[in-house]
């Protein structure tokens, strides 16, 4: 396959290359024809400018130096020194001998230079033979001219002497004249004279004219340059010499006249042929001839240059010829070469559309085209025939793919059926599964239900157990009230000592089971999950200082010291659960005073490493080593002796552990046994702000003048409560239960004070002071009125005194907080539903209770409310009852008492159940009010 697939591909690439190789060789192979072409045609082009640039430089140096002979062989021509003439030669000997090394290529210019040189060397032979012939023609000139001179100076002698002769004759006949002797004498003597001593004297005087001619004529043979004007001369001269040569024979100067014709025969022209005599003639005829041979010469001279500047013409002719035929060659070259090109390009435009048409298209574009209208039809889904690869290329193997896509698409379409066939059969399946899941399902959520249901029982059981609980420590405190109560009563009532004792043990027993009650209320509280941190802003030495107060009565009884020991630098300021940390620390403090029979319990307070922390030290019993962990569990106490000997429950510090863990803080306990415990408790310090610090209580009462009091109280505990503490503090009291009845009473009696309930029925507190500052009476507009209320947050504080009140305490009202008031003439005065809960177990137990009653009662009032019948309605009433009978709401439980009663007779309840949802809200409204006055800043 594999194999195969390579060799496809290679023959496909084979092909490609080919035709690559084929389209793109042509222009090439024409390329690199054409580029040998014009390397030729360079070449030639090269080789011509090589020969002809020098050849035509040598040229144009023949012509030049030709035209140098031809100017320069008239001058040797006309030389006249051997000096000149031996310099002309060497120079045009050169010009000819400088053509040499160029020129001996051309047989020709080689043969005609050749001639130049003999035609100069003859001009040089002529010449200087003529030189030679005007060097002879001179010394015979200067030889004739110096014999004519010589003749001439024998003429003038000879002259002279005839004239002296004359003279003499003259002189002499001058004589005779004066001697008178004779004439006759004389006469001969005049004759004589006339005819010897004149003609004499004329003969001398011819002569030396003709030698003068002589003379003459010998300087004019110089110049003459024809033959027959030489010859003329000549004859001339002769004849001179003949006519000269006789005269000087009759001369009577024998010696002069010998002398004379010596001379004579030297300047005679001799009658000889020239080569025999070397007269001054032939000399001149020489000179002439050689002149004429010097012309002659230097025509030939003339010629032969013509001829060679004539083969040099040829030469630079052939040099031309070869230049414009390497030119027509090369024209032609790159004429072959374009055709060359455009015929290359053109049969590669020819053969590649060829091969595209052929090739490409036909063996390729067109299988691919085929190839994709087949796929294409595949893809739609379309019947295609059997496609049979054509040949071994990729193409083919693509159709081979294609052919194996076709069958896998048949194969494909059939396992679609197969597909859709198993799918309908599994939505078949699926449809009976999701009924049998549907069917399971319904099962299952039945047994879901029936956990659910069995889970709610079970949550209901345990709900039950702390109702139970609760129930039990309502049934049991609610007679022990009883009890306590009656005891404190007989307490106020003179009794005996002993009855003082019995009474003092059983009071003490019944406070005991109090606590017992309280603590397994509050760990049922616990193990309900309703423990909630309540954070308030509070001092911890205000609280600390409080239950340290409180202890000390209870220290003091048994003898015991105990000293509070804070650092000062503790945060003024915390926020916490301010009672929990109270409850936590009550509890470390009485188990200390309760184990600790001599020494001093002491507490402390610090901050140490970014927690506070408290320790509760004593000097008791102590603990055992193995029993200081299992003391924090619930009902676990150190031993059977602790319990039989201090009874207790063993849950205080089970409940101050989980309190403790609520807060994040830490409570570990360090003791050695017989010399006391350390109970440490370490929280983490969150401050607070003093603003948000509640108003100090003072607890110390000091002594004041007696009032006489208005108190507007519609509750009755509160009442009770009023009235209390206002005879506590020694003030009269005068109680009324509504406003409306205050307005009537207070114009009856001097009223120092109006101790004002904000919420009234009828007419409310705040309308009420406004209707009193509004009287016209200015004694009783004027009266001090202070408001009590559960709500005293900002805005209800602003009402009220808007209204006129002088001050709003807050609900619960406390003794300190009323004297206070009343110490600044702003009197209180307070009850309320949480009263008789704080006495019995502390206000933070008292609010606690009363948060998890608020918790219950809704669904405590949904269980009356749907009751289906009469039990169901006088239990769950009943057990409200209960529940309610833990505060001061007298209104609730009288009427839950007629909801008992009319379930009781099997009445219709529809009356008493309305009524009971608005006592309720109003009981849950008062609580709530208890709660947050208690913690004035808690929202
Ligand atoms: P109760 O005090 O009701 O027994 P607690 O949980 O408060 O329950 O205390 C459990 C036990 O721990 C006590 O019974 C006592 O044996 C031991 N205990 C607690 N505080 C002290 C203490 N300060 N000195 C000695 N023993 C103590």
């Amino acid at each position: 396959m594999f194999g195969k697939s390579r060799m496809g591909r290679s023959s496909v690439g084979r092909m490609l290359l080919m035709a690559f190789l084929v389209i793109a060789g042509l222009p090439a192979a024409t390329g690199l024809l054409g580029w040998v072409e014009l390397q030729k045609v360079a070449r030639n082009q090269s080789n011509v400018i090589h020969e002809t640039i020098p050849a035509i430089a040598e040229v144009r140096g023949f012509t030049e130096a030709i035209s140098r002979v031809v100017s320069v062989a008239p001058e040797l021509a006309a030389v006249t020194s051997e000096a000149g003439r031996q310099e002309r030669t060497a120079y045009l000997l050169a010009q000819v001998d400088a053509l040499e090394n160029s020129a001996a290529a051309d047989s020709g210019l080689v043969q005609a230079k050749a001639d130049v040189r003999a035609e100069i060397l003859r001009l040089d032979r002529l010449v200087r033979a003529r030189l030679i012939l005007n060097m002879g023609q001179k010394a015979r000139l200067q030889q004739g001219l110096a014999a004519t001179t010589e003749l001439l100076e024998i003429a003038d002698t000879l002259v002279a002497n005839a004239q002296m002769g004359t003279s003499a004759v003259i002189a002499n006949l001058y004589d005779m004249e004066t001697d008178q002797a004779g004439v006759e004498p004389r006469l001969t003597m005049l004759d004589k004279l006339i005819e010897v001593d004149l003609f004499q004297q004329g003969l001398m005087a011819e002569l030396r004219s003709n030698i003068a001619e002589i003379g003459l004529l010998l300087n004019r043979t110089v110049g003459v340059q024809r033959p027959y004007d030489l010859m003329q001369l000549r004859g001339e001269l002769t004849s001179r010499v003949e006519v000269v040569t006789r005269r000087v024979q009759g001369v009577k100067d024998p010696v002069r006249a010998r002398r004379a014709l010596v001379l004579l025969q030297m300047i005679r022209p001799s009658q000889t042929p020239p080569p025999d005599a070397e007269d001054l003639f032939n000399l001149s005829q020489g000179i002439i001839d050689l002149s004429f041979l010097i012309v002659q010469a230097q025509r030939d001279l003339r010629q032969a240059a013509a001829q060679l500047e004539a083969a040099a013409q040829t030469r630079a002719e052939q040099i031309y010829a070869r230049a414009v035929q390497a030119g027509g060659e090369a024209t032609l070259a790159i004429r072959a070469t374009q055709q060359l090109y455009t015929w290359g390009s053109i049969a590669a435009l020819g053969l590649s559309l060829a091969i595209l048409w052929l090739y490409v298209r036909g063996n390729i574009s067109r299988r691919l085209d085929a190839l994709a209208q087949m796929m294409r039809r595949l893809m739609a889904g379309q019947e295609v025939p059997r496609i049979v690869p054509q040949g071994q290329d990729e193409i083919a193997q693509m159709e081979a793919a294609v052919e194996m896509f076709r069958l896998q698409g048949i194969k494909n379409q059939r396992l679609e059926q197969e597909r859709h066939e198993n799918l309908t059969e599994l939505q078949r399946h699926r449809t009976e599964l999701q009924a049998l899941v549907a069917e399971q399902t319904e099962k299952l959520r039945g047994e879901v239900a029936a956990h659910a249901r069995a889970r709610q029982q079970a949550e209901a059981a345990d709900r039950a157990k702390s109702e139970f609980l609760a129930m039990m420590s309502h049934e049991i405190r609610t007679p022990m009230n009883g009890v306590l109560g009656l005891m404190r009563s007989l307490g106020r009532d003179g009794l005996t000592a002993r009855q003082q004792t019995h009474l003092q043990a059983a009071r003490t027993s019944g406070e005991g089971l109090m606590t017992i009650l309280n603590d397994i209320l509050d760990y049922s509280k616990i193990e309900a999950g309703a423990l909630t941190l309540v954070p308030v802003t509070f001092s911890l030495e205000q609280l600390l200082r409080e239950i340290a107060l409180l202890m000390t009565s209870g220290a003091q009884e048994k003898g015991l010291v105990l000293t509070l020991d804070l650092a000062p630098d503790l945060p003024p300021a915390l926020v916490g659960d301010m009672g929990k940390l109270r409850q936590i620390l009550f509890n470390l403090v009485s188990n200390a005073l309760k184990f600790t029979q001599k020494g001093e319990v002491r507490i402390t307070g610090q901050e140490k490493g970014g927690r506070l922390v408290i320790a509760v030290q004593d000097s008791g019993k102590g603990i055992d080593p193995k029993a200081q962990q299992r003391i924090f569990g619930v009902f676990e106490q150190e031993d059977s002796q602790t319990a039989r000997q201090y009874g207790g429950t063993g849950l205080g510090l089970a409940i101050c552990q989980r309190f403790a863990d609520a807060m994040a803080a830490d409570l570990t306990v360090q003791s050695t046994p017989g010399q006391g415990a350390c109970f440490t408790l370490s929280l983490p310090i969150v401050l607070g702000q003093i603003a948000d610090l509640p108003v100090p209580t003072e607890v110390e009462i000091e002594p004041m003048p007696a009032l006489l009091v208005l108190a507007v109280e519609d509750n009755e505990v509160n009442q009770l409560v009023l009235r209390t503490y206002l005879e506590e503090m020694g003030h009269q009291i005068r109680l009324v239960a509504t406003a409306e009845a205050a307005l009537e009473i207070l114009p009856t009696a001097p009223f120092d004070l109006l101790l004002m309930d904000v919420n009234l029925p009828g007419l409310s507190g705040t309308e009420a002071t406004r209707r009193i500052r509004a009287l016209s009476d200015p004694q009783l507009a004027n009266v001090p009125i202070i408001g009590i209320s559960a709500h005293v947050q900002p805005e209800n504080q602003r009402e009220n005194i808007e209204a006129g009140m002088n001050l709003l305490l807050p609900k619960p009202l406390s003794l300190e907080r009323l004297a206070m008031a009343l110490r600044n003439l702003k009197p209180q005065g307070d009850t309320d539903p949480l009263r008789l809960a704080m006495t019995d177990m502390g206000t933070a137990r008292a609010v606690e209770l009363a948060q998890m009653f608020l918790a219950r009662l809704p669904a405590a009032l949904a269980e009356i409310t749907r009751a289906t019948d009469a039990k169901m309605l006088e239990r769950a009433a009943h057990q409200l009852k209960g529940a309610a009978g833990n505060f001061e709401l007298p209104a609730l439980v009288r009427q839950l008492q007629m909801v008992e009663r009319v379930a009781q007779q099997r009445g219709d309840p529809a009356q008493v159940l309305a009524a009971l949802g608005t006592e309720a809200a109003r009981a849950a409204q008062r609580l709530r009010a208890a709660i947050a006055a208690l913690n004035p800043v808690a929202p």
